[in-house]
């Protein structure tokens, strides 16, 4: 069976929550393709030039430590803007989609560009002061020393590269199902989300 579910929307809005529960409730491969940004970010920090770094890309690559650190994170959304960056990734991206079993996959661009026919589409938001406390709770927890009005800065200038870009523009699909996380809980969120997919999933099977 293929049924892919697409999870997009700004940084730290709960994208990786959502798509979190939605495999693990379905028995759905998840694919953070954020992570793909950050490995080719981290490597265009050490010098590699990032049409080579997107095109060699290994899988040692995106589980390394530090991808989340804040240089990392500013450092993937410069390279996210590269046409011939994003190019060399959506293959990958497409091919992990369309797997028998079902996927899941978060970032910017998968209802959009990535996957414009997934059976289901969730767009994720919250606040800026919420989305960069939570930030700033997981940074600090991790021994990051930043204070959270950096962290609201850094999300903030990140969304609007990622939102200002020419190709693949992170933006809602418009057959998203916008999910605002701003005043839910994890598992409240999470609750919503499978509901969306539920109701794709039970109507799919009707047809
Ligand atoms: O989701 P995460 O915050 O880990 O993504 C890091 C960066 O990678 C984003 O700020 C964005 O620039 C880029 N990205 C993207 N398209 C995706 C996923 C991530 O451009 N599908």
């Amino acid at each position: 069976m293929k049924f892919t579910v697409a999870v997009d929307g700004p940084a730290a809005a709960g994208k990786g929550t959502v798509a979190r529960a939605i495999a693990a409730e379905f028995g759905f491969a998840h694919l953070d393709t954020g992570l793909l940004y950050r490995a080719v970010g981290r490597r265009v920090l050490e010098g590699v030039p990032p049409e080579i770094a997107a095109s060699t890309l290994r899988h040692g690559d995106v589980v390394r430590d530090g991808l989340r650190a804040p240089e990392v994170s500013r450092a993937a959304s410069e390279v996210a803007a590269l046409p011939d960056v994003r190019q060399a990734l959506v293959e990958f991206q497409r091919e992990f989609a369309g797997r028998d079993g079902g996927a899941v996959l978060d970032g910017r661009d998968i209802g959009t560009v990535i996957c414009p026919d997934a059976e289901a589409k969730l767009f994720v938001i919250a606040s800026d002061a919420t989305r960069a406390h939570r930030r700033w709770l997981e940074l600090t927890a991790a021994g990051h020393d930043v204070t959270e009005a950096g962290v609201l800065d850094d999300i903030r200038e990140r969304d609007a590269r990622d939102a200002g870009r020419r190709d693949a523009p992170m933006k809602a699909a418009s057959d998203a199902v916008v999910l605002d996380t701003s005043d839910l809980d994890v598992e409240e969120a999470a609750a919503f989300a499978l509901e969306v997919v539920r109701t794709r999933l039970e109507g799919r099977e009707g047809v």
